[in-house]
């Protein structure tokens, strides 16, 4: 097996070695994953497009791990090259400048992502490797430890339409983060080699992207752990077998990667259109 490093953690052979919560989901459609994407991009037929957002989510996170200087030397491009702003940060880094302010401003939010920081943890889990990285970790924190995933994102009260559930979703549900959070407990616990349901507590930090930034801190317990652990073991194993290329991975029509080349297999009753 690959050792994971912060350097290649997020290869294209690490991905293809063990499973992560980002590429769990991505196989799964419940979670607005596509089968057919997930496989393109393991076999380096199909690089999904770079979006700001993930540059933006990066710049906070090496705030988070004190080494935003590093960040912007290695990332010129987030420097304005032109016109009156030339050689100041551009403008939606600036304002992650700002969300940074909202956050170390915050006593609890700190205390909260002190700690040891992106820390890569692997385990077996439903059969397969599994990686993870934690943004904050206090093993020594609580009765088991406490771990932190950070999150910059939008705003925290949009809602989402769940065509499955035919019910709205909000953020949680919709990023699939209880399942997130779950596996981070799983395997840390299983690194570290504690008994069954003795998992560090689950947090998450939010920060949001609004002009004026809103924060908020979330615990997850032990209940939704357990859960949505059961749900993981749900899907998992269709996840293995398209995977490893035993079953053929099915297209969803509706994903970037698909619509390259979406191709009609037949003409639809208009109704068709009505369920939403
Ligand atoms: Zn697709």
């Amino acid at each position: 097996m690959l050792k994971l490093t912060k350097d290649n953690y997020f290869s294209l052979e690490a991905s293809r070695q063990y499973m992560s919560v980002s590429q769990f989901k991505g196989f799964v459609p419940a979670y607005g994953g596509c089968e057919a994407a997930s496989v393109a991009k393991l076999s380096g037929e199909w690089v999904e497009p770079k979006k700001d957002a993930f540059e933006e989510g990066k710049y906070i996170h090496a705030w988070n791990e004190g080494t935003l200087a590093e960040f912007r030397a290695n990332n010129p491009d987030m420097i304005s090259s032109q016109g009156p702003t030339k050689g100041q940060l551009k403008a939606n880094f600036k304002h992650c400048n700002r969300m940074i302010e909202v956050l170390e401003n915050d006593p609890l939010v700190m205390k909260v992502l002190a700690g040891q920081k992106e820390v890569i943890l692997t385990a077996n889990l439903f059969g397969i490797a599994w990686k993870i990285m934690i943004d904050s970790y206090q093993p020594e924190s609580g009765h088991f430890g406490v771990i932190t995933d950070l999150k910059a994102m939008k705003e925290m009260d949009g809602k989402w339409w769940n065509k499955e559930a035919q019910a709205y979703e909000n953020f949680i549900e919709h990023y699939g983060y209880k399942i997130q959070m779950a596996i981070y407990a799983e395997i840390e616990r299983l690194a570290k080699g504690r008994k069954p349901e003795q998992w560090a507590l689950p947090h998450m930090a939010i920060i949001t992207k609004e002009k004026s930034p809103d924060h908020e801190l979330l615990f997850f317990d032990f209940e939704v752990i357990a859960q949505q652990l059961q749900i993981v073991s749900k899907y998992i194993e269709r996840v293995k077998l398209v995977k490893s290329g035993v079953e053929t991975p099915v297209r969803c029509e509706k994903c970037e990667y698909c619509l390259q080349d979406k191709k009609l297999q037949r003409i639809r009753h208009y109704s068709e259109m009505n369920l939403y």
